[in-house]
């Protein structure tokens, strides 16, 4: 599979609560990871056996080095992942006792991720293409729109939560989103998931925190029961549902086979600190 996305450095800072504008808090000490969503989608995937490639930027620091590393680390491929002039993007993350985060993200060297890196071979022999939105929605775009082209599947992490065009909707097989993405495509809240299939998609999983997900096709929707775990850190969960998601399907498995298998990976990840270094292998799930 062929991953289009970011790559971050996470700055997380345990905080007791937030503080608002104008105030200054303490926090304890600052853990640094590495993360970013197309990043952790792509070593969520390679942990669990997946051939997979990160196409993306980093810069020419050390955060850049920490990346690379982890990638490699978990076996994804680097051969579209360019060292650009700009500083590697960061996440400034707090993280409240309750496992909840906040973050902010200085994308950095993502926004040098452009159309023209989805060079013509880059999704030859790709089972899956799987992108999310820390890059240029123009590269994203551009990506899911040879994937069509190329008959490879396109599964669209709609997070951070953005406008799209017909378009492009129309050529996503997956549309994965956590329920505030869900609720912001819908106008609503509370808005059914299944009315996601009139934007465009084949299919839709709405994600549902420790509730689990929804799986929505054209003949059926499934509710996927997450398995009860003490939640420390959630950092991430979305990315290693996107990865383990991504990985099932391109081994050939059904959407809500490979939606049982993501709602186990990403409870893992959320019973450890981190984004990468939170996501189980193959092994340790079983
Ligand atoms: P995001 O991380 O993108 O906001 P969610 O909060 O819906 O998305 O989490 C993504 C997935 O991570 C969920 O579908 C679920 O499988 C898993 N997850 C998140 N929080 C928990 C939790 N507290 N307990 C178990 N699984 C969780």
């Amino acid at each position: 599979m062929l991953v289009v996305g970011s790559a971050n450095a996470d700055l997380v800072v345990p905080v007791d609560r937030r503080p608002a504008g104008g105030e200054t808090v303490l926090g304890g000490d600052t853990v640094l990871s590495p993360g970013g969503k197309g990043a952790n989608t792509a070593v969520a995937a390679g942990r669990l056996g997946a051939d997979v490639a990160l196409l993306g930027a980093v810069g020419d620091d050390p955060y850049g080095r920490l990346l690379r590393e982890s990638l490699a680390g978990a076996g994804v491929g680097t051969q579209h992942l360019r060292t650009v002039d700009r500083p590697t993007g960061i996440a400034y993350i707090t993280l409240t006792p309750d496992g909840e985060n906040s973050i902010l993200v200085s994308p950095g060297a993502n926004s040098a991720v452009q159309p023209a890196d989805l060079t013509d071979d880059a999704l030859d022999g790709v089972r899956v293409l799987v992108t999310s939105l820390e890059v240029p929605l123009s590269t994203v775009e551009r990506a899911v729109l040879r994937a069509r082209e190329k008959g490879v599947p396109a599964l669209l992490n709609l997070s951070p939560a953005a406008e799209l065009s017909a378009d492009m909707l129309a050529a996503v097989d997956v549309l994965l989103v956590n329920e505030h993405e869900a609720g912001y495509l819908l106008g609503a809240s509370d808005a059914d998931p299944r009315e996601l299939l009139g934007l465009g998609p084949r299919s839709a999983v709405v994600t549902r925190g420790a509730a689990g997900a929804v799986v929505v096709e054209a003949d059926k929707s499934t509710t996927v029961e997450s398995p009860r775990v003490e939640a420390v850190d959630t950092t991430g969960a979305g990315d290693a549902f996107a990865g383990a998601l991504a990985a099932s399907l391109a081994d050939g498995a059904g959407l809500v086979e490979a939606a049982e298998r993501a709602v186990r990976v990403a409870a893992v990840s959320v019973t450890r600190h981190g984004a990468q270094p939170s996501y189980p292998t193959a092994g340790e799930l079983e």
